[in-house]
């Protein structure tokens, strides 16, 4: 969860796509522009100087939602390497901006104009500085061919969502790992199913070749592109391993990243016949591993306190001073804008989220400014900490009639209001999952000592690959779910290959 918040009732839309959307419906019917990459005449409801201005409020706005990272050393480098490929790209006219994110969500996205973001969560995946031009020229590719404002041009007359969607989806590039939380809850579903809309499939392969074409052009080997694409299907593949050893269903291919792509197969593929068209070029650059390895060495690793940070069955966020400890066989799901504590079977979650800052000063206030109920009853109570705590049973106007809501308003150690959505599939999964909600509701504390020391965020490290190899390695390791496996997966070998002894891995040390 992040502490700068805009609510809708259940999943926020970022103030910026509003007035993007302002701007896109303002502009009308669009006018005729050359596509950069192309050559060829497009309609576009975006200018050049439109998608600057977009891009720059968007800017501001995805920066209040993310952390940038603080660690001015790589961003230095990250940015030096992404103005070398925007200089050489189809749009280096251009003022790039490039930001590493103090995420640990495996995403890369770009948005008109110039602005392209990378999180240190995909950046502990790749494995040299070529595979991390390789992810920033697919991004920048999204920028010089048009993407974003192609996105907005062919959605412009489509219903509103459509047009949220659309503009969302230039935001949304990446998202591996998610759906998790996107499978609960049936509010929360339809939220996902309404506003996050993707890049096309052409669009990713557009992506996918200008990557290669400008890793060629800076003189590193463009079949760096399939060592990016294999990162992202191996973390796709761990992510069904995870759910299989946790005796849960697969993550469905669906909501996932990947099924915005085209087939792993089909990518690879056309990288490696852009490859071949660059053989020309034998001496392309060495891949820069040990530059790239230096430079991320000491890098956080997985979640971090201000963010929220997840040990076994308790949640601990140090930023918003709150703790959570979710109910025995409950999961917890951390995204950037909500905590998901989910049933075992997927069924049923605790959406908690904080309330934006003028939603109101007592929690009657707040539910009617953010949940808008059309009728329900409250009822009050102390959580387990003695935090007062006010319950509602409602119901709030639904696409063409009315839906049961049922959630817990609470003030946090801060002052600033909880809400905490009882979401499930139907009514009786609800009532079977009552209990486990209200126990893990209970659960809300002001983080305590203990919880504090608790909460040690994770960091990368460089080491020799003992003799017994990633199996020995493994048993040092703080991770508590496939140990072994997490650490073949970020040194890219997950999916086969072979680490001698004695060379440089990563590793992740508390
Ligand atoms: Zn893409």
């Amino acid at each position: 969860m992040s502490t700068e918040r805009e609510l809708d009732t259940m999943k926020r839309l970022p103030r910026w796509l509003m007035t993007t959307l302002v701007a896109a419906t303002l502009l009308g019917c669009g006018s005729k522009t050359v596509n950069p990459v192309t050559g060829q005449q497009e309609r576009s409801v975006m200018s050049e100087q439109q998608e600057v201005q977009i891009g720059a409020q968007g800017h501001a706005e995805i920066m209040k939602e993310y952390t940038a990272l603080a660690n001015p050393r790589l961003q230095a480098y990250v940015n030096e390497i992404g103005q070398r490929l925007a200089k050489l790209s189809h749009r280096s006219n251009l003022k790039w901006t490039f930001t590493v994110l103090d995420s640990p969500e495996i995403n890369a996205f770009a948005i008109p104009g110039g602005y392209v973001y990378i999180t240190r969560g995909i950046m502990a995946y790749l494995d040299s500085e070529a595979d991390l031009a390789g992810v920033i020229g697919h991004e920048i590719g999204h920028v010089t061919a048009r993407h974003g404002a192609q996105r907005a041009t062919r959605q412009q007359d489509a219903a509103l969502v459509g047009l949220l969607g659309g503009v969302l989806g230039a935001v949304l590039d990446a998202k591996g790992g998610g759906g998790i939380g996107q499978q609960i809850g049936e509010a929360s579903q339809a939220a996902a199913a309404g506003y996050v809309a993707k890049y096309g499939r052409e669009q990713e392969l557009q992506a996918d070749g200008l990557g290669a074409e400008y890793l060629s052009r800076v003189n590193y080997d463009p079949r760096n592109m399939i060592d990016v694409i294999r990162v992202l299907k191996d973390q796709e593949r761990f992510a069904q391993e995870v759910a299989r050893a946790e005796g849960r269903p697969a993550p469905q291919a669906g909501n996932s990243w990947l099924a915005s792509h085209p087939s792993n197969d089909q990518r690879l593929e056309q990288i490696n016949r852009i490859a071949a068209q660059y053989q020309g070029n034998k001496n392309y650059a060495d891949e820069g591993r040990l530059r790239y390895l230096q430079m991320i060495d000491g890098m956080p690793f997985g979640e971090s306190p201000e963010q929220g940070l997840t040990r076994g069955r308790n949640f601990y966020h140090s930023s918003l001073n709150f703790a959570m400890t979710a109910a025995n066989g409950w999961r917890i799901v951390n995204e950037a804008s909500e905590l998901n504590i989910v049933s075992p079977a997927g069924d049923a979650a605790l959406i908690v989220q904080l309330a934006p800052p003028n939603a109101g000063r007592t929690h009657d206030e707040v539910i009617r400014n953010v949940v808008k109920p059309t009728s329900g009853r409250v009822e009050r109570y102390n959580l387990g900490g003695g935090i007062a705590a006010t319950h509602f049973t409602g119901a709030i106007a639904a696409q063409g009639g009315q839906r049961g809501i049922e959630l817990t308003v609470a003030t946090g150690a801060g002052g600033q209001q909880f809400i905490m959505v009882y979401a499930a599939k139907d009514a009786t999964t609800l009532q079977r999952n009552r209990a486990a909600l209200r126990e893990t509701e209970n659960s809300f504390r002001a983080m305590t000592a203990q919880d504090t020391a608790a909460a040690k965020p994770w960091v990368l490290r460089m080491s020799a690959l003992p003799r017994g190899g990633f199996a020995e390695l493994a048993t040092r390791l703080p991770l508590a779910t496939l140990p072994e496996q997490q650490l073949k997966l970020i040194n890219g070998v997950y999916s086969g290959g072979n680490v001698a002894a004695g060379a440089l891995v990563k590793t992740v040390v508390q």
